[in-house]
């Protein structure tokens, strides 16, 4: 099968993905968390290539600090990673998961990149069987949520 699944604690791995982002490049990503731990059952490598890939993003499109969070509900996680950075034009929006996408101009040459991101990430949201929606104003910011089931 594609998927290795086990079971983990996604707090910790949000929590240990972005200290590892902040160290990196000498930003702020702000985890927000229930009280609780976040028992999930899926392919733990690919939830962090996924949380990475979004993370990645907020801080390549926007200057500020960023925003991930995550809820319970339903027998689902939900995971959102929130910037408030350049943002993405409505039209480019159906897009945006195509392999090898990048929105044109200036922007793109300055931040580097090949478009594959966001492809692989709606990949392993898909394996998952979750899904992932973009909302997103120009100039104002984007979010990413990330629904998935919780099997735990
Ligand atoms: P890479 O392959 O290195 O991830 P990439 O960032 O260009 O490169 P994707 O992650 O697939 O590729 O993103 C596709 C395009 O969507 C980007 O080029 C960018 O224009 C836009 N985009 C993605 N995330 C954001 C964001 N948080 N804010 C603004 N634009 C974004």
């Amino acid at each position: 099968d594609w998927l290795k699944l086990e079971r983990f604690d996604l707090v910790q791995l949000a929590d240990e993905t972005a200290e590892m982002l902040n160290a990196t490049f000498g930003r702020t990503i702000r985890v927000h968390t229930p009280k609780s731990d976040v028992k999930l059952i899926a392919d733990k490598d690919k939830i962090r290539q996924l949380l990475v890939i979004l993370l990645d993003n907020a801080l390549k499109y926007s200057k500020e600090a960023i925003d991930i969070s995550m809820q319970v509900a339903k027998g689902t996680v939900r995971i959102s990673v929130a910037d408030k950075g350049i943002g993405i034009p409505e039209d480019d929006m159906p897009l945006l998961f195509e392999r090898f996408f990048r929105v044109d101009g200036a922007r793109s040459r300055t931040t580097g990149g090949v478009g594959l991101g966001l492809s692989i990430a709606k990949r392993i949201v898909d394996l998952h069987e979750g899904k992932i929606d973009v909302f997103s104003k120009a100039e104002h910011g984007t979010t990413i949520t990330v629904v998935l089931p919780q099997r735990k």
